[in-house]
């Protein structure tokens, strides 16, 4: 192993059922050994309805378990929603926080997504902050100052506590498109200078990659010195195809 061990987090998305996703523990857990305390540090985050069966079985062998979301307030009448004490309740350790389908589909704005990261980490838990640029924007040359106000709305005046961040190009999600490698770690980099400047004395927060990672192209991506791991969506689902990228943390 090389340094800090990579992150790999895996983003179910509304996959799988309870069943579905206790076989794929089945099948993933004897594939990774002990990966959990090696190269790699993994993180599932499964639908809510797997959150507490998973807790258990997640804390034994080291994986880190995320919610896909969270609501801004503890408590109260908010129908459908989840507090971050819930979460906490049961044995999640982190919550993914701006992804761009919470951008996109349900009008996630920057005031809001602060206020979440704010809740998250006061309960103790971990976000993976999530930025990214539009097809557009990048096409635009606004890749850059898109990232920049994300963070810098998303994350002002949070220093202090734990955090992740994941570079997610939306043009790159679920679409079979990766981002170069070139391309990822300029962003990398440039995420690093803008974290460093907002969150002085913070020491390394991580950056991980995220859109259409496989295993094919995992270990290349996390080669690079500013990808501290990755976020998976479509290749999470499969345990072989998880265990690979979990391998490939090793391969770097
Ligand atoms: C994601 O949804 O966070 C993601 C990166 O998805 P995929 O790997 O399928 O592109």
């Amino acid at each position: 192993m090389t340094g800090e061990p990579k992150i790999i987090a895996g983003n179910w998305k509304m996959h799988k059922t309870l069943v579905e996703g206790q076989s794929f523990l089945d099948e993933f857990l004897p594939l990774i050994g002990g990966c959990g305390e090696g190269d790699a540090a993994i993180i599932l985050a499964p639908n809510f309805t797997l959150l507490s069966a998973f807790a258990s079985r997640c804390q034994d062998v080291g994986i880190g378990l995320a919610a896909q979301n969270c609501h801004t307030e503890t408590a109260g009448a908010f129908t459908g929603e989840t507090s971050v004490g819930m979460l906490t309740a049961i044995g999640v350790t982190h919550v993914l926080v701006g992804h761009s389908e919470r951008r996109a589909l349900f009008a996630e704005d920057d005031a809001l997504l602060h206020r979440k990261v704010q809740t998250v980490m006061e309960a103790g838990l971990v976000p993976i902050f999530c930025v990214g640029e539009t097809l557009a924007e990048r096409q635009e040359q606004q890749h850059q100052a898109v990232v920049e106000r994300q963070l810098q709305c998303g994350l002002a005046g949070l220093a202090g506590h734990r955090l992740l961040v994941a570079y997610e190009p939306v043009w790159a999600i679920g679409t079979g498109k990766t981002a170069t490698v070139g391309d990822a770690q300029e962003m990398h980099s440039f995420i690093r200078r803008v974290l460093d400047s907002c969150f002085e004395g913070s020491g390394r927060i991580p950056i991980l990659y995220g859109g259409s990672v496989k295993p094919d192209n995992a270990a290349q991506l996390m080669s690079q010195p500013d990808v501290d791991g990755v976020l998976v969506g479509g290749a999470s689902l499969v345990a072989a195809d998880f265990a690979r990228i979990v391998a490939a943390a090793g391969a770097r």
